[in-house]
C-alpha cells in the first residue's frame, strides 16, 4: 500500500516508514521540517509540506496513489500545551480537518492516527483500558481526543476507517542504527537523562517527588519505538470502513522517574546527578497500559517491552549521533 505519512520525517514517524517500507508498503514522508529531519527519512519518498496545507496535501495524496495516512503530525509536550493551549487546539486539532477533507477529496479512505495516553487525565485505575473514561487534564490530551471524536463523524458520515493508537511513553531506537529520537528541545525523559553521560547537561531535573506513588516519582509506562511503529503496520490491516478502531499501546508496567533514572545509570555505567525540581504542569501521577486489546485483536507482541533494553537502545543511538542528525 502507499502510505503517506504526515510527520513523518520526526520520531515515530521515521521508524514508521521504516516499518511499513520492511512489511513491503510504500511510505511517503510528509513533514514541514519544523521539528522533523530531512536525514531521517532515508530511500523514503519525501515532500516537504505543511498539513495546514490542504492543496499541497491533496497533491501529495494525488501524485503517490496514495492509499492510507498515518497521521503524526503534532505538537506533543503535554508541559507546553498548559501554557500555549492555542498552539495545541490549532494544529492538533483544527488542522487535522484540513487533512480529514483532503483524504476525502483524495478518496483516501484509511488513516492510522497517533492519539496518546494523555486522552485519560488522571486514570483511575492501575491498568488503563480502552473504554476507561477520558478526562485529560492538558490541552496536549484534550486536542488529540477532540481528534478521535472528529474521526467517529467522519467514519459515520463518509465510511471512512481509522485507528488510533493512544501511545504510551515512546523511546528507544531502531536497534540496527541510522534513526532515532532527536527534539530541539528535547523534553522527554530518557533522553534527557542521557545527556548527563553525553556530557550535555550536569544533571536531570526530577519534577515533582511528592507525587502519591512509591518513591513519590511520576510512573509512565515505556514502550519501545520500534515496537510501536510494528503495531502501526498492523493496524493499517485491520482498518475497517465505517469504524474507528482504538487501541492503547504500552507494556503494561509502569517505571517511576527515579527507575528510569537508575535504568540509565545501569545501562550507561555512569553515576548521573538527579536533583529535585518543582512538578510539572499537566503531568498526571501514574499512567500505565493495558494493550491486551492490541495483543489480542491486531496480534501485536512488543519485541522489547523490558527498559533496560530501551534504554540501551537509545544509548547507542545518541552515543554515535551525539548531535543527532546534527541539522539544527
Ligand atoms: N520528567 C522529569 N524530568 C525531566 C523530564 C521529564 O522528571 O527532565 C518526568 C515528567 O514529569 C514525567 C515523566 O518524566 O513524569 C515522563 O515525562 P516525558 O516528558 O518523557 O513524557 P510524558 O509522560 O510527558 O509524555
Amino acid at each position: 500500500m502507499n502510505v503517506l505519512l504526515t510527520g513523518g520525517a520526526g520520531y515515530v514517524g521515521s521508524h514508521v516508514a521504516r516499518a511499513l517500507a520492511a512489511a513491503g508498503h510504500t511510505p511517503v514522508v510528509y513533514d514541514n521540517l519544523a521539528n522533523g529531519h530531512r536525514a531521517s527519512a532515508g530511500q523514503a519518498a519525501f515532500v516537504q509540506g505543511d498539513v495546514a496545507d490542504g492543496p499541497a496535501l491533496l497533491a501529495a495524496m494525488r501524485d503517490h496513489s496514495i492509499e492510507a495516512v498515518v497521521h503524526l503530525a503534532a505538537f506533543i509536550e503535554a508541559g507546553e500545551s498548559v501554557v500555549k493551549p492555542d498552539k495545541y487546539f490549532r494544529n492538533n486539532t483544527i488542522i487535522g480537518m484540513t487533512l480529514l477533507d483532503a483524504m476525502r477529496e483524495a478518496g483516501v479512505a484509511k488513516m492510522v492516527f497517533s492519539s496518546t495516553a494523555a486522552v485519560y487525565g488522571t486514570p483511575r485505575r492501575a491498568c488503563i483500558e480502552e473504554t476507561d473514561r477520558l478526562e485529560p487534564i492538558n490541552p496536549y490530551g484534550a486536542s488529540k481526543l477532540c481528534v478521535e471524536l472528529m474521526l467517529a463523524g467522519y467514519a459515520g458520515a463518509y465510511g471512512m476507517g481509522f485507528a488510533a493508537l493512544r501511545y504510551f511513553n515512546v523511546a528507544g531506537a531502531d536497534p540496527t542504527g541510522g534513526i532515532g529520537e532527536d527534539h530541539n528541545p528535547e523534553t522527554h525523559l530518557i533522553p534527557l537523562v542521557l545527556q548527563v553521560p553525553l556530557g550535555k547537561r550536569a544533571s536531570i531535573k526530577i519534577f515533582g517527588q511528592d507525587y502519591d506513588t512509591p518513591d513519590g516519582t511520576c510512573i509512565r509506562d515505556y514502550i519501545h519505538v520500534c515496537d510501536l511503529a510494528a503495531a502501526h503496520v498492523l493496524a493499517i490491516g485491520a482498518i475497517e470502513p465505517s469504524r474507528v478502531k482504538v487501541y492503547n499501546l504500552g507494556n503494561g508496567e509502569g517505571f517511576s522517574v527515579m527507575a528510569v533514572i537508575e535504568a540509565c545509570r545501569a545501562v550507561t555505567g555512569e553515576a548521573i546527578d538527579a536533583e529535585p525540581a518543582d512538578r510539572r504542569p499537566g503531568d498526571p501521577p501514574r499512567l500505565v497500559a493495558s494493550s491486551r486489546k492490541a495483543i489480542a485483536e491486531l496480534g501485536w507482541q512488543p519485541k522489547y517491552p523490558d527498559l533496560e533494553t530501551i534504554v540501551s537502545h537509545a544509548w547507542a543511538w545518541h552515543k554515535s549521533n551525539p548531535d543527532g542528525y546534527g541539522d539544527r
